[in-house]
């Protein structure tokens, strides 16, 4: 399976990157997108990643760096790639009215037009594995502020299991999420810094083996880890990277 950072930065634009975004390609069926930052629709164009090929967008946490593009996503949809397709959302309980006060304040009335294709916004319930499009998705809890449960997302489908953890500071539930993952992608903040609701590279090192993800690769670095990326002894993200796992 391939996946490509479409965006692999955190929510302040540092090195440049876009927020929050993962392209995974399927062969079956429709391609997944990997939380939609509000910078996403720029990504999209950028990589060349057709809308119209994604049937389901997951949304790990409700922050506009990892769920604020898709007001651009869906106007872009009905407006620019006449969508027919349907298309499915999926997030953390909240999402649905999140989306809709979202939606309104950026597109007044956007929340209303009459759409050519079908649109199904799921909220996931913790811990409960779902299937739908192809997928199968566990949610586990993660520990950062955003007004709703921020899960990290064990996702399931053509054989591989691919864990993302969103944002978070080190919890034990990364344990579950992550355990024996083909690919865990997973956030690191600061080198050594230890904050709230964010995890550091040393810190997440040192929890690895007790996940026992097949590969891994770091994400959303600040400023700070982006300048120690020599240091850095695991796989780390950049915006257009596509891994093969
Ligand atoms: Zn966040």
């Amino acid at each position: 399976m391939r996946l490509q950072f479409l965006g692999s930065g955190d929510a302040f634009g540092s090195g440049g990157r876009f927020n929050t975004c993962f392209h995974l390609e399927r062969s079956q069926q429709g391609n997944v997108l990997i939380d939609c930052g509000a910078s996403s629709m720029v990504a999209i164009r950028k990589w060349g990643v057709d809308p119209n090929s994604i049937s389901t967008v997951l949304v790990s946490h409700l922050h506009g760096d990892h769920f604020g593009g898709l007001p651009f996503f869906l106007l872009d949809a009905q407006l620019v790639s006449r969508r027919t397709a349907p298309l499915v959302l999926a997030g953390p309980p909240g999402f649905r009215e999140r989306l809709m006060v979202v939606m309104e304040a950026m597109f007044a009335g956007s929340t209303k037009v009459e759409r050519k294709f079908a649109l199904e916004i799921r909220e996931l319930e913790l811990h409960e594995r779902v299937e739908f499009d192809g997928l199968a998705v566990t949610p586990y809890l993660m520990k950062h502020y955003s007004g709703a449960p921020s899960y990290a997302l064990r996702i399931e489908t053509e054989d591989k299991v691919l864990t993302y953890s969103g944002d978070t500071e080190w919890v034990e539930e990364l344990i579950p999420a992550g355990r024996d993952a083909d690919l865990f992608i997973c956030e690191a903040y600061f080198f050594d810094k230890v904050m709230k609701y964010h995890i550091d590279y040393t810190t997440l090192s040192r929890h690895l083996p007790e996940i026992g993800a097949k590969r891994t690769i770091v994400t959303h670095m600040s400023a700070e880890l982006l300048g120690r990326q020599g240091e850095i002894a695991l796989e780390a993200a950049h915006d257009g990277m596509v891994v093969d796992f």
